[in-house]
């Protein structure tokens, strides 16, 4: 029987006390348990940062892959065996620094899995300098100076980059992180999570007190659910471009709303056919077996050099 410890396991796991990286991977697992997901068919994989070693605490397939190349190594995976369900996990600093063209072209190609970005503003790993996302003018405890450039947005991106889920949650609201992640691993195609996360070690600006608004004049949460608002981001029909080009715009209007309210919930979703479905088209041959169950040894290439020749 499934439980919530059998997505643990016994490797130590030195995340300073009270990170809210705990959040993040308890919601996680609390997700894969809620959906019955046995641990064999799940493979969860990393960039490089303080949340790149989620695979070594979770029980399920796991690969701690190279700095902000996460994407793409996920993507080859899921194309590999699209009975995986995957999960990606990294930092802003690994995703949207090294990483951002991954970022863009993997929101493109609308591969069925679900990333979840570990987003609090800092390089945590190396010492908590200025992450991408942090925005410009901001100095956190870590930095002698404040922050010279522009801070990206990852909602913004990600709805111009062509992800069909893209969402926000809050570490430390586990309850609407699992909604949000269950919400994402049940979408067919590429759901981004934009999960705001504390890092009590380095950022010393967006903490747990500021994000409940205790420094506002009348102590108010920041955070506000968009699904107990009018906003709906949802695509009724992905046929029609004036819808989908107003909702699209309606998610990047939200996406700039930061300060004393910041939304959480989802943005924009859209059901449309995946990179799997369209390989398929192509290579029938996929719909008969996965990549995973075919022969790559025993293969006659000859064809191939005939070709070339
Ligand atoms: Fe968490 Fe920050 Fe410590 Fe990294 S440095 S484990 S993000 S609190």
């Amino acid at each position: 029987m499934l439980e919530l410890k059998t997505y643990r396991t016994q490797v130590h796991n030195d995340w300073c006390p009270g990170c809210g990286d705990f959040g993040i991977i308890n919601a996680i697992q609390m997700t894969l348990l809620e959906m019955q997901l046995e641990p064999h068919r799940v493979a969860v994989f990393s960039g490089i940062g303080c949340s790149g070693k989620t695979p070594h605490f979770i029980n399920a397939y796991g690969f701690h892959t190279l700095h902000g190349r996460v994407l793409p190594i996920a993507t080859g995976a899921k194309l590999a065996n699209p009975s995986l369900t995957v999960v990606v996990v990294g930092g802003d600093g690994d995703g949207l620094g090294i990483g951002a063209g991954h970022f863009v072209n993997t929101g493109r190609r609308n591969v069925d899995f679900t990333y979840v970005l570990y987003n609090n503003g800092v390089y945590g790993l190396t010492k908590g300098q200025a992450s991408p996302t942090l925005p410009k003018g901001v100095k956190t405890k870590s930095m002698p100076l404040p922050a010279i450039v522009e801070g990206v947005n990852p909602i913004t991106l990600a709805v111009a980059s062509g992800y069909t889920f893209v969402a926000r949650s809050y570490a430390l609201d586990v309850r609407h992180l699992k909604q949000t992640l269950r919400a994402g691993i049940e979408h067919r195609g590429s759901a981004f999570v934009d999960v705001l996360q504390t890092c009590p070690t380095y950022n010393d600006i967006n903490t747990k007190e500021w994000y409940s608004g205790d420094d506002l004049p009348v102590k108010q949460a920041r955070l506000y659910k968009m699904e107990e608002t009018a906003y709906n981001g949802v695509v009724s029909d992905p046929s029609n471009g004036a819808e989908v080009n107003e909702k699209k715009g309606n998610a990047l209007l939200k996406s700039f709303e930061w300060g004393d309210k910041i939304p959480v919930g989802v943005f924009f979703k859209m059901e449309v056919p995946t990179f799997e479905d369209q390989l398929a088209q192509r290579m029938p041959i996929l719909k008969e077996k996965p990549f995973v169950e075919q022969d790559i040894y025993n293969r006659d290439v000859t064809p191939l050099f005939e070709e070339l020749a």
